[in-house]
């Protein structure tokens, strides 16, 4: 018997992927597989209802996906109301934002559904095509030096014209993971002079493979490296003098992408207001960690705001804002995850897999990642 899976229409404000793509569909096996497809799921990534319907798919309305399909996936956590029309037993894998989101967690373990939480896959070399995070990361990184150039009033690179010659822009990218890098790499192809910031140490060596500088502070941070290529945070002390430290290259920088993040914990605090002052009137900075409250003091999450002659974005979902290829990488990934684990038509629940044990958030009515448990707890 086929594994049906529905692909919902996202309803979070803003979202404009889609969890599924015609194309992705289409390389699953017909005899394997059903999709249903709720009404205008692929409207803002320029895919109709008749492109799904092409490849096989069944084009239903909400209600009927949610009662029919063994998987539902999505991009944006469900809300409340969407939460309700599961049938219990069912089973969900999408973003859920686990470590921040605890009230929508307890929802779907109140309502039985197995939940797999895309952020939780491990970081393990058979799970790389199923890492939703980082194919969103390499977008995130790369749009955001888009924003950059697009609101600086200044060349990127150096031009030599008749009109003069115009000196490259100075872009600084804090913390050189997944779109930190892709922001370096994308910075630098468009000319301008970069360096890059990450409190491991281990990184320094993929910045200037890219061909930037790494900013190298005399600040001790080996104790930063945690597991899985994740940071953990400083301490109040070191946190500090690190801002005082990055001070003067911030000043000194036209644009500062900044990406750092903490799983589980609030973004830290790398750009003080005191160092935007500093900047020089016209800088940019893009705060990717604004969903986490920024790594900028005055970022305001959502919004593009002046301070002190400076534009900082507090930008939220770039993804969203390049839906077609972000649909399809995130696709993908949820696709090799798909393939992976259902077979003979039935979700193979194997809690010794690694994969399955990460990734798995909420089962039969309980919260059983061990992580978010002990969140909830102590949060409770
Ligand atoms: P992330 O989004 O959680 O964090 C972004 C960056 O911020 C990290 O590089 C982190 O070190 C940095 N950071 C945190 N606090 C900082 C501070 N105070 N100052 C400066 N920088 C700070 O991380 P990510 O991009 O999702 O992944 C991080 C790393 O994980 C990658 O670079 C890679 O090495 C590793 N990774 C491994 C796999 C795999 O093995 N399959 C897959 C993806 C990523």
């Amino acid at each position: 018997m086929a594994f049906t899976i529905g692909v919902v229409r996202e309803t979070e404000p803003g979202e404009k992927r889609v969890s599924m793509v015609p194309e992705v569909i289409g390389r699953l096996p017909k005899e394997d597989f059903e999709f249903l497809v709720e009404a205008g799921a692929g409207e803002s990534a320029y895919i109709s209802d008749d492109d799904y319907r092409e490849i096989g798919a069944r084009i239903v309305s909400r209600d009927t996906l949610y009662s029919e399909a063994d998987l539902v996936t999505r991009v944006a956590p469900p809300n409340a109301e969407e939460t309700a029309l599961f049938r219990s037993g069912g089973f969900l894998l999408s973003f859920l934002r686990p470590l921040d989101d605890p009230e929508g967690i307890r929802r779907l373990a109140d309502k039985g559904v197995t939940s797999f939480s895309v952020e939780m896959v491990p970081r393990i070399t058979r799970a790389q095509r199923m890492d939703a995070l980082s194919a969103m990361g390499v977008i995130s990184g790369y749009m955001a030096v888009l924003v950059a150039a697009g609101s600086l009033p200044k060349f990127f690179p150096l031009l030599t014209t008749a009109a003069g010659t115009m000196r490259p822009a100075k872009v600084l990218v804090l913390g050189a993971g997944v779109a930190g890098l892709q922001a370096i790499a994308t910075a630098r192809r468009l000319g301008a002079v970069t360096s890059g910031y990450d409190v491991r140490p281990v990184v320094r060596e993929e910045v200037e493979s890219l061909g930037a500088k790494f900013v190298e502070l005399e600040l001790e941070t080996t104790e930063a490296a945690g597991e899985g290529g994740y940071a953990k945070a400083l301490g109040e002390e070191k946190q500090q003098r690190q801002v005082e430290l990055l001070t003067p290259y911030l000043a000194s920088s036209d644009v500062i992408i900044s990406t750092a993040l903490i799983p589980g914990r609030k973004a830290p605090l790398l750009i003080s207001e005191e160092a935007v002052r500093q900047m020089t009137p016209g800088s940019v900075i893009v705060d990717l960690a604004a969903p986490n409250g920024g790594n900028c003091e005055v970022t305001v999450p959502g919004e593009t705001v002046s301070r002190h002659g400076v534009t900082i974005h507090g930008v939220l979902n770039l993804p969203s804002e390049m839906s077609i290829h972000a649909s399809s990488m995130y696709a993908r990934t949820l696709s090799a995850f798909i393939t992976e684990f259902v077979k003979e038509g039935a979700l193979d629940l194997d809690f010794e897999d690694d994969i399955i044990k990460g990734a798995c958030v909420t089962h039969e009515g309980r919260i059983v990642n061990e992580r978010v448990a002990s969140l909830q707890e102590s949060n409770a």
